[in-house]
């Protein structure tokens, strides 16, 4: 394993295995999440399912091979709780949010299962390429115990990448929220990016890879002590690791008057005028941030 660069919140560290045809992703959630938290207050079951969505959102946000591409997670209710969750990850500027019935999120334990949370809920996974403006997108059932194995499912079925997702997150008295997560994924070609390749499930390499990274535990994940080199040499001190690290996270919403303005002129004027308030304005509050934009309406410039 090389030398000092050193990883702890809010910044991924990349990891290749050559001899295993092994790529793979660490990331702790510190501070960034805390600024996406505090734009809400959500009860401890929902925001340790978001902290996770997040994790998941920067692991493959950071497998994108171009800077200006864009990652959507997007989980949508079969009847549970909750509703919809949402997050995007584009050049290290991640967000998120869901919504939820808060009496019927009480209801549940402390540790549900994504039937619990969502019913038969489906949760769709979208590459946006900038560069070549291709676009992947591959739909799963909410299944298993975390929004980790959904996502699993959807490297297995839509992308034949055969992969372990780890998540984990818990509410630290000192540090807030804390959530970090493992992504290991088998590619024969090494480091290839968005190839193909053929599920085979008999790669002794990858067997081993597997098992071994299956061992980490929730507690490594989460230990503001222990930067996510550690924990890579911790699992895989039997092989040549490479570990460079990722870009930084940060919270960035890409909301603004003009954003909205262009979606309010999409309404009819009849409408709008029935939106705005006395002053003239729409009130319009972004659902990733929570800030608010009063919108005057001579500013938006509808066709109808
Ligand atoms: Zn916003």
């Amino acid at each position: 394993m090389s030398e000092t660069i050193e990883t702890w919140f809010d910044q991924p560290l990349v990891f290749t295995i050559a001899a295993r045809h092994v790529r793979g992703r660490l990331v702790r959630l510190g501070p960034v999440l805390n600024t996406i938290m505090a734009a809400h207050s959500y009860p401890p079951v929902a925001e340790k399912l978001l902290a996770e969505a997040l994790v998941l959102t920067v692991l493959l946000g950071s497998t994108l091979k171009d800077e200006g591409g864009q990652l959507t997670l997007q989980a949508q209710t079969g009847g549970g709780p909750v509703e919809l969750l949402v997050c995007d990850y584009k050049g290290g500027e991640l967000r998120g949010y869901l919504k939820f019935d808060a009496e019927k999120l009480a209801e549940i334990g402390p540790d549900p299962t994504l039937f619990a949370l969502f019913g038969e809920g489906f949760l769709a996974i979208t590459f946006d390429q900038a560069t070549t403006g291709e676009r992947y997108q591959g739909i799963v059932p909410l299944e298993g115990s975390s929004i980790g194995d959904a996502a699993e499912h959807y490297f297995e079925q839509s992308e034949q990448i055969p992969s372990l997702i780890k998540l984990a997150a818990r509410h630290d008295a000192e540090a807030g929220c804390v959530a970090g997560g493992l992504l290991v994924q088998h590619l024969p070609e090494g480091e290839v990016g968005r190839d193909r390749l053929h599920v085979r499930h008999d790669h002794p390499e990858w067997e081993h890879a597997r098992t071994i990274a299956a061992t980490l535990k929730d507690e490594e994940l989460t230990d503001p002590a222990t930067s996510l080199e550690t924990l890579a040499w911790r699992l895989f001190h039997e092989d040549e690791v490479r570990v460079e690290a990722g870009v930084t996270v940060s919270r960035g919403c890409r909301c603004s008057v003009d954003y909205f303005a262009g979606v309010l002129a999409q309404f009819p004027d009849g409408e709008r005028r029935d939106m705005a308030d006395g002053d003239g304005k729409i009130v319009v509050d972004c659902a990733f941030c929570s800030r608010i934009f009063p919108i005057p309406l001579d500013e938006i410039s509808g066709q109808n």
